[in-house]
């Protein structure tokens, strides 16, 4: 009964959309990103693009105009890491909050040790526990071309990480998968990461993934979609245990 309602308000909410043919070709056009992905895929990501849109409110902030184009093209990367998960994993908060380009966060952070950090260098996306998502308009817009980098998905992959509390780097796992095997495979290409550009050798893997745990798993996640033959040739444990977690691999596909 409960599975029955919760169609029937998903189908009121899908048949309800004003988003039209052609507003999803022009978000489309933006994310090369989604090329790979066959008819049924593409059909389930613009369904559950509709339902993130409705279930979320999208805000510009200052005088930034969020736009029909915008909405989508933010929704369909956000709805991607989640195509096989479905759209309870972003549950708990309800907030986008999106800024021209990049923003300089107010806040101030505090680290492992307990020290606040006044954390003044421009950002183009954050995400809170329980929070909003913050994006830059401008890398949201342009992080559909396949450059192994998208603010959307990183920020994205920090609210699955919160699933199960603070972002550290393992968000809930599966039935059948198993937490140690996660943290062995991710911990050793973290170390190996960290190791490498200690000692100046290239990695393919941006630095950043090195500045902490949580920030490893958005960044491979970021990868893994859009170029998942590095993540899988340099770090192969990490790319099985993404495809188990994401239920996607975007190898096979
Ligand atoms: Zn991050």
């Amino acid at each position: 009964m409960l599975k029955f309602l919760h169609n029937w308000r998903e189908n009121r909410i899908l048949r309800g959309s004003s988003y039209t043919d052609s507003h999803w070709r022009q978000a489309l056009s933006r994310l090369p990103l989604l090329e790979p992905l066959n008819q049924d895929e593409l059909d389930r990501l613009q369904r559950l693009a509709t339902l993130f849109l409705h279930d979320k409110s999208l805000e510009g902030a200052g005088d930034l105009v969020v736009t029909t184009e915008l909405k989508l093209v933010i929704a369909l990367q956000a709805c991607l890491p989640i195509l096989n998960l479905g759209l309870d994993w972003y549950d708990g908060w309800v907030s986008v909050v999106i800024y021209p380009a990049g923003f300089t966060p107010l806040h101030t952070e505090m680290d492992e040790y307990g020290v606040v950090h006044e954390v003044s260098r421009p950002l183009s996306g954050e995400s809170w526990e329980r929070g909003p998502v913050v994006l830059s308009a401008e890398d949201s817009l342009g992080g559909g071309l396949i450059d192994g980098h998208n603010l959307v998905i990183h920020e994205f992959a920090h609210k699955l990480d919160m699933q199960n509390g603070v972002a550290n780097g393992m968000p809930p796992l599966h039935r059948g998968m198993s937490a140690p095997q996660w943290s062995k495979s991710f911990s050793a290409a973290y170390a190996d990461l960290q190791n490498r550009i200690a000692h100046g050798k290239s990695v393919a893997i941006d630095h950043y993934a090195a500045t902490a745990p949580a920030e490893f798993f958005a960044v491979v996640s970021e990868v893994f979609f859009e170029q998942p033959r590095v993540v899988q040739q340099t770090y192969p444990a990490v790319y099985q245990q993404l495809v188990q977690f994401y239920r996607q691999d975007p190898l096979n596909v």
